[in-house]
């Protein structure tokens, strides 16, 4: 029997994991844009994590001929009236840079008070299958920005990434937990219920 194959059209090591963890119930070969390095970076040209979303996943399942699945997320900061937003990875300009993302983030937000710093990690996943078929389904986390890093797990914004409920930032989490309450955890959830359909 042909193995069941699904990719995941990020370079993204850190997500890349993420989502092998996410997808460990289903029984399928998951392959990323590593395996396929003539697709090369794919440009996120849209204005939104779903245009950007779409873009991506389009491109792969095109390129590939298999169920290809992307995702775009990012961090809203209320006080920044939403940035980073789309512009997360690249906030700090090229090359990106998580720390100087974090840096940057730190120095905007100098002197704002715990109750001004809100902001939430949001993720919206599109599945494309070869003939077209298209699928979309988002999630969110709320938290607050720290006025230091905190932890050295996860990626990203996940020091500085606050859920006040729990006491804890992202990257002080174990990362079965990060997935369970994340912006991707929950996303995923969603797009584990229509891939369960889909194999
Ligand atoms: P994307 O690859 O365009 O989705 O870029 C997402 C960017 O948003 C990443 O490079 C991070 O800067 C940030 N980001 C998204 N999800 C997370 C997360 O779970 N933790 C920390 N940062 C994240």
């Amino acid at each position: 029997m042909a193995t069941k194959k699904l990719v995941i059209a990020t370079h993204n090591k850190g997500k890349l994991k993420e989502f092998q963890e996410l997808l460990s119930s289903l029984n399928v070969q998951v392959l990323s844009l590593g395996n396929y390095p003539e697709i090369g970076e794919i440009e996120e040209t849209g204005d939104t994590f779903t245009e950007n979303a779409l873009l991506k996943a389009r491109l792969t399942a095109e390129k590939t001929g298999l169920i290809s699945l992307a995702d775009d997320s990012g961090l809203e900061v209320d006080y920044l009236n939403g940035l980073p937003g789309v512009k997360s990875a690249r906030f700090a300009g090229e090359p990106k840079s998580d720390a100087r993302n974090n840096q940057k983030l730190l120095q905007l937000l100098e002197g704002v008070p715990p109750e001004k710093r809100t902001a939430r990690f949001k993720c919206v996943i599109a599945i494309v299958k070869p003939d077209r078929s298209e699928y979309v389904v988002e999630g969110s986390c709320e938290g607050i920005i720290l006025d230091q890093e905190r932890g050295t797990g996860g990626f990203g914004y996940d020091p500085l990434f606050y859920i006040p409920e729990l006491k804890t930032t992202f990257a002080e989490l174990e990362l079965a937990l990060k997935n369970k309450i994340s912006h991707r955890g929950q996303a995923m959830t969603k797009a584990l219920q229509i891939l369960e359909r889909m194999f």
